[in-house]
């Protein structure tokens, strides 16, 4: 049996797996480096707080096809919630402001149409005019078109600009957000409702994939580091890791899903996107002489605008939070940020002065490429100079933005590829 070596164990090397395994004729095994699955959507257990903690909360949306396809094949659709409707609360923190985007779409946005689905003071004609951004040129940037003295700016496109692209809207490219734009508005149902794990990206993401993965005879390794690939012609003929060496049959193939800067090491050929951006996240542990936090509308999550804060998510007794393009934060030291936030959170939910709870913070220095017109037009498509390599991750060429839709969308576009082989 022809044997598929699958390189990376996050989110686009398990549902390369997952979709893989169907073909009887494939064996699989996947590698992954660290000591768990998941990559940069995993969890683990935090000693401090003494409770499982997602590296970072991550937002879905319905408009990500594939991501509910793979959960649906690893039978963990239930792992979600959601609010009961389709509504984004947000809170501006200056005068704390509040009020709610409805964007309840069904074929045509028709939710612009209306004041209250649309942010705070934001008329039709203004929403409609800063629609231009749909012709954005290739080389623009969001600020090109949206300036950022204008309201819409600030509580919309800013915050929107961010949570798709994790780029600032000053260097993140106007034309990948419109393709976003036209491709989630029109012609589909309730695309923007959002989603999140319901107990942790592990138990949703992870374990189920794992479980079927097993189930099907794959074969799944952690601590299994590639080191190097040797070549034969055009082929990968060994594959060299940190604990042994695997030599490649003839229809043998090897996906590699890990990110650009490991790609740059072992496939030195390739042009990839080099710069990365950060994901700052503060999980604060809630205790009893703090005041109970209650979130509008029972929601599951708020945006935040005009603070340091992008995001604050609440599950249990923890309030997690989530700050996009955070690079500036990475000469910040610890103590500092978590003072900061802190007291913009006893700000929004007027909690009064309290000691700063238990809390962790995790940076992800690496969390996306920055997703500029520069960067953008880096992306590798998933074949390569070899024939039996495959290249599968968020920063390959999809159309879609490094996101777990970008992820799930390459894996499954490898498996096609490789079915398709003779
Ligand atoms: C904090 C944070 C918040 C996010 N929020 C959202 C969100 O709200 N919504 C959303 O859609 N997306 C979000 N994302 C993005 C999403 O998590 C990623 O797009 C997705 O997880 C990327 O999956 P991947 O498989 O492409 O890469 P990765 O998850 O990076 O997987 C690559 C794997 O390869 C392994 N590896 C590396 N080198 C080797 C080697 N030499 N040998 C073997 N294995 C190796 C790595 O250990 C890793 O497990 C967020 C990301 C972060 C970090």
């Amino acid at each position: 049996m022809e044997t598929v070596h699958i390189i990376g164990g996050g989110l686009s090397g398990l549902s390369c797996a997952v979709s893989l395994i169907k073909n009887k004729k494939k064996k699989i095994n996947i590698y992954e480096a660290s000591g768990i699955f998941g990559g940069r959507c995993r969890s683990y257990k935090e000693k401090k707080l003494n409770c499982i903690l997602d590296n970072g909360n991550h937002l879905i949306i319905n408009a990500y096809k594939n991501t509910f396809k793979y959960l649906n094949e690893i039978n963990a659709l239930d792992e979600l919630i959601s609010n009961k409707t389709t509504f984004y609360p947000f809170i501006e923190i200056n005068k704390l402001k509040k009020w709610n985007v409805r964007p309840y779409s069904f074929i045509f946005p028709w939710w612009i149409f209306f004041k209250s689905c649309r942010p705070l003071n934001i008329s039709f004609l203004e929403f409609i005019k800063s629609l231009k951004i749909i012709f954005a040129k290739k080389n623009q940037k969001v600020t090109d078109i949206i300036k950022k003295n204008e309201l819409i700016y600030n509580r919309f496109w800013k915050p929107f600009t961010i949570a798709v692209l994790n780029t600032n809207p000053n260097e993140a490219s106007a034309r990948l957000l419109s393709k976003i734009i036209l491709k989630i508005l029109f012609f589909q149902n309730n695309p923007l409702k959002p989603f999140m794990a319901k107990n942790s990206l592990d138990k949703t993401f992870i374990k189920p994939a794992i479980k079927r993965i097993k189930e099907s005879g794959g074969v799944l390794k952690t601590n299994s580091r590639l080191k190097k690939i040797e070549f034969q012609k055009n082929q990968a003929k060994k594959i060299i890791f940190n604990d042994k060496i695997i030599n490649l049959k003839k229809n043998d193939a090897l996906v590699l899903a890990v990110t650009p800067n490991i790609i740059s090491k072992i496939l030195p050929y390739l042009k990839t996107p080099k710069k990365s951006n950060c994901i700052l996240n503060i999980h604060y542990k809630l205790n009893s002489k703090i005041k109970p936090i209650k979130m509008p509308n029972n929601s599951f999550f708020i945006g935040i605008i005009g603070g340091m804060i992008d995001w604050i998510f609440k599950k249990g007794n923890v309030i997690s939070i989530t700050i996009s393009a955070a690079n500036k934060l990475n000469n910040i030291d610890d103590k500092k940020i978590s003072k900061i936030i802190w007291k913009e959170i006893e700000k929004i939910f007027d909690l009064g002065k309290n000691e700063i709870p238990n809390h962790k913070i995790i940076r992800e220095k690496m969390a996306t490429f920055v997703q500029s017109p520069r960067e953008i037009y880096k992306k590798p498509e998933a074949t390569t100079k070899y024939k039996n390599i495959f290249l599968a991750g968020d920063w390959i060429d999809t159309g879609l933005p490094a996101t777990i839709e970008g992820a799930i969308t390459s894996g499954y576009n490898v498996t096609n590829i490789i079915n398709k082989l003779k």
